[in-house]
């Protein structure tokens, strides 16, 4: 990346410039310490830009239809002159060596028009710097002007947690068999979803999908008993052929309303600035400790002594803390 003018990557983006969009995607998403102060001072300057779009995020197993779904959704709200951009959390290039959401041609249709801005998930081995890029890019998106946010995730566990973190609307995309309802509640996911969606609703596959979402439908009155308990809605679709897409989209809308109406949308997202500065504290404290000499110096050894069960992992973060604490009073003397 050549020279950075954070002032007029700042004008781009607020201009809607999808070259400035790009640029300043790729600014946060950079792992060169360099960029990092740059890429502070570009977040700053948006942020009061930013908060207006709507921020859904979508979940759901691979095979489940998400980009299928996120592509045909984003082309009718464009229709309906929304501009939609779509960022993804996927960490998961750490184990498959290749990110699942990260291929450019899915969203085909979405990707090819001008009021739609999809960007791959950004790589990375660690779900705090990925989270962190795909938050900023969120923001970038909506001081450009997009008023629909969809951030997706592959339903692999952690991720869900970190995006259900910076949307206001989460919705579990899943579908009929295979027990995959039931793994859903397991993991806790279904405890995040706002809106639960049953995908594949169609042809021979209709019947299912609605014996699914019903058999939902009750184990979510088990989990969630009582009269005035908000749960969440459960509908099917079709992200094939389109049936039950503008239902779900409402059900996104009627979820947001009902925040807003309780004044709990600007609670949640001052918690989820709240939780967001502790991530941040965490991951640079991380950061440093890791970076610092004496822990370099020392860890490799350390961690095979706690790997052979030598060391215990306390005795271990301890002597790891010692040596970063040692560092801290070698380095600023009273
Ligand atoms: P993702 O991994 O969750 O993004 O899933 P994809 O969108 O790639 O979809 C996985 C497969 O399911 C593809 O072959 C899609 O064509 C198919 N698919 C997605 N949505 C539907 C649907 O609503 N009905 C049917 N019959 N197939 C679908």
């Amino acid at each position: 990346m050549r020279e950075i003018d954070v002032a007029a990557l700042t004008d781009g983006v607020l201009a809607g410039s999808r070259a400035a969009i790009a640029r300043a995607i790729t600014l946060v998403e950079s792992h060169r310490p360099d960029h990092r102060p740059k890429a502070s001072e570009l977040v700053r300057a948006i942020t009061p830009h930013t908060g207006a779009s709507v921020r859904v995020g979508i979940t759901g197993v691979p095979g489940a239809g998400k980009s299928t779904f996120i592509n045909a959704l984003g082309v009718r709200l464009i229709d309906r002159e929304h501009k939609v951009g779509v960022v993804a959390v996927d960490p998961s290039s750490r184990r498959t060596g290749g990110s699942i959401l990260g291929d450019r041609t899915r969203m085909a249709d979405l990707t090819a028009l001008d009021g739609a801005f999809v960007r791959p998930s950004p790589s990375g081995k660690h779900l705090g710097g990925v989270a962190r890029a795909t938050r900023e890019s969120m923001l970038i998106l909506e001081a450009a002007g997009f008023g629909v946010i969809i951030v997706e995730t592959v339903g692999v566990g952690q991720n869900e947690i970190a995006v259900s973190e910076m949307v206001d609307t989460f919705l579990l995309l899943t579908i009929a068999g295979a027990g995959d309802q039931l793994q859903g509640i397991k993991r806790g996911i279904i405890e995040l979803a706002d809106v639960i969606a049953v995908n594949k609703a169609d042809g021979d596959n209709e019947g299912r999908a609605k014996v699914a979402a019903r058999d939902l439908k009750t184990a979510m009155r088990l989990m969630l008993p009582g009269k005035d308990v908000r749960r969440p809605e459960i509908l099917t679709c079709s992200a094939q052929t389109g049936a039950g897409l503008d239902e779900v989209w409402q059900a996104v809308l009627d979820h947001r309303a009902h925040l807003e109406s309780e004044g709990s949308l600007a609670a949640r997202r001052a918690r989820q600035q709240e939780d967001w500065m502790w991530a941040m504290v965490d991951a640079h404290l991380t950061d440093a400790v890791r970076d610092s000499p004496s822990v370099r110096a020392m860890v490799h050894d350390l961690t095979e002594a706690v790997r052979t069960g030598r060391t215990s992992a306390v005795e271990g973060s301890e002597r790891i803390l010692g040596s970063y604490a040692a560092d801290l009073r070698r380095s600023s003397p009273s």
